[in-house]
């Protein structure tokens, strides 16, 4: 039997490292933190009817995968499904995770939503060269398991918390605790320091989780303070 086709909606690019063996197609739209509205599903589902696409899944980065699809239909899909798909950031971050927040969970305690527009609009002098993940939790429950990220930020009644270096790959890695009860403005301030310190000192395509085992807590907070 054929392998199936995959084609995964994401964030911001389309991936077709795979065409040669045709076996497996990305595209990655931007769905605002993973948050659908009724009207936007309507308009993708039309879509997903067009090109007759035989399975979704929401992925565990809470985006959504079309699943077996035809090689040729992918960039008439892409092209369709443009307005979903985020501008790219120029030297930004791979996504940006939240949880509903406090506008849409009992729980909440922030607005997860508008830090991660803040955060997704940052940009560096320089790309990165490996991926940097950023998952943001409006409560200490930590739905989008922030300490599993390169920068993971949830917040407590006092404020964020930011933690930095986390992984949840094959070689796991909670991330350590940079700086608690924080503004929105402080948290992006320190994200972007912290991003910064890595760009700069990491060994090239090293993600946060081995920077950081490499680097130290303490060296972190001794440059974040200069
Ligand atoms: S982290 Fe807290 S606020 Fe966010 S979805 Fe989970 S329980 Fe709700």
């Amino acid at each position: 039997m054929r392998a199936p086709r995959t084609l995964l909606f994401f964030a911001f690019d389309y991936d077709m490292s795979d065409e040669t063996s045709n076996k497996n197609f990305t595209v990655i739209p931007g769905l605002n933190m993973g948050m659908f509205s009724p009207k936007d599903l309507a308009a993708i589902l039309e879509v997903i009817n067009k090109y007759d696409v035989p399975a979704t899944k929401i992925t565990g980065a809470q985006r959504l995968a079309l699943l077996g699809m035809e090689q040729e239909d992918m960039k008439a899909m892409h092209k369709e499904l443009k307005p979903f798909i985020r501008d790219t950031v120029p030297n930004g971050v791979t996504y940006v995770q939240a949880c509903p927040g406090k506008d849409w969970c009992r729980y909440g305690m922030a607005d997860s939503f508008s830090l991660s527009k803040k955060l997704e609009n940052l940009s560096f002098a320089e790309p990165f060269t490996a991926k940097v993940k950023i998952a943001i939790s409006a409560c200490r429950m930590c739905c989008t398991e922030p300490y599993l990220r390169d920068v993971g930020i949830f917040a407590s009644k006092s404020g964020w918390t930011v933690a930095f270096g986390g992984n949840g790959g094959g070689r796991p890695r909670i991330g350590d605790v940079v700086a608690k009860r924080l503004s929105d403005d402080e948290v992006v301030e320190l994200v972007k320091k912290c991003l910064t310190i890595y760009q700069n000192e990491a060994r090239p395509t090293s993600r946060t989780a081995r920077f950081m085992e490499r680097f130290g807590i303490e060296d972190l907070k001794k440059l974040l303070l200069e």
